[in-house]
C-alpha cells in the first residue's frame, strides 16, 4: 500500500519521508523536489514552475498533475510510493484519487501534526544550511504556511472523513517521531 505523508512546512516530513523509504522499500515521490528539478532545467516551463516557486504559490494545477501522473504511470504496480507534497488543494486531490483508482494503487495517509510558528522558526534555521531561495525569505514562508492551511489542511480533513489518515506529534525529536510514524506504517 501507498503512503501520502503530509506536515507543514517545517514539520521534518522530508528528513521522515526518507528514513520510513529506507527501511519500508518506499519509492519516494517528492513535489517540490520534483518541480525544483523543473525548474533548475531552464526551459521555458522551468521558468514558469521557477516563478511560482519562488512567489510560494502552488504551481499551476495541469503542470504538477503531468508531473504525478508519469511518476505514478511509470512505476511498477509493485513499487510502493510515498508521496510527499501533494496532493496539496481539493482540485489536486480529486485528479490524484483518480489516477489512483485508474491504476489501482490503493493508499493511506499520515500527518505530522505541528504548530505552524514552530514550521516557521525551524524553516528560517534550515535556509541557512541548504540555501534554498524560498526558505530565506520569512514573507514567502508565511505565504506557504498559509496555502497549507487555507488549501491543504481541507485535503487532510477529507481523507480522515474516509479513515484514511493517523495522525502523529511532529515536535518531539527526529527519533521520537520516527518511533511514531514507524508504528503507524506497521500497525495500518
Ligand atoms: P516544498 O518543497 O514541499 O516546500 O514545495 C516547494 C514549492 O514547490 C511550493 O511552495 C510550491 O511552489 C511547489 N509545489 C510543491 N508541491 C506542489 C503541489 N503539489 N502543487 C503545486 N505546487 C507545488
Amino acid at each position: 500500500m501507498d503512503l501520502l505523508l503530509f506536515g507543514i512546512q517545517g514539520s521534518g516530513k522530508g528528513t521522515q519521508a526518507k528514513k520510513l523509504a529506507a527501511e519500508f522499500n518506499y519509492d519516494i515521490f517528492e513535489a517540490g523536489g520534483e518541480l525544483r528539478k523543473i525548474a533548475a532545467s531552464g526551459s521555458e516551463l522551468g521558468q514558469t514552475v521557477k516563478s511560482y516557486i519562488d512567489d510560494g504559490k502552488l504551481v499551476p494545477h495541469p503542470i504538477i498533475m503531468q508531473v504525478v501522473k508519469e511518476a505514478i504511470t511509470k512505476r511498477p504496480k509493485d513499487q510502493k510510493i510515498l508521496f510527499d507534497g501533494i496532493p496539496r488543494d481539493e482540485n489536486q486531490k480529486k485528479d490524484f484519487d483518480a489516477i489512483m483508482q485508474e491504476v489501482g494503487r490503493d493508499f493511506r495517509a499520515i500527518h505530522l501534526l505541528l504548530d505552524p510558528e514552530e514550521g516557521v522558526e525551524r524553516i528560517l534555521g534550515r535556509a541557512k544550511i541548504e540555501g534554498r531561495a524560498d526558505d530565506a525569505n520569512e514573507e514567502i514562508i508565511r505565504r506557504r504556511m498559509s496555502t497549507f492551511v487555507e488549501k491543504t489542511m481541507p485535503v487532510i480533513e477529507a481523507y480522515k472523513g474516509q479513515g484514511k489518515v493517523v495522525e502523529v506529534d511532529g515536535r518531539k525529536s527526529v527519533e521520537a517521531v520516527y518511533a511514531a510514524l514507524k508504528q503507524a506504517v506497521e500497525g495500518a
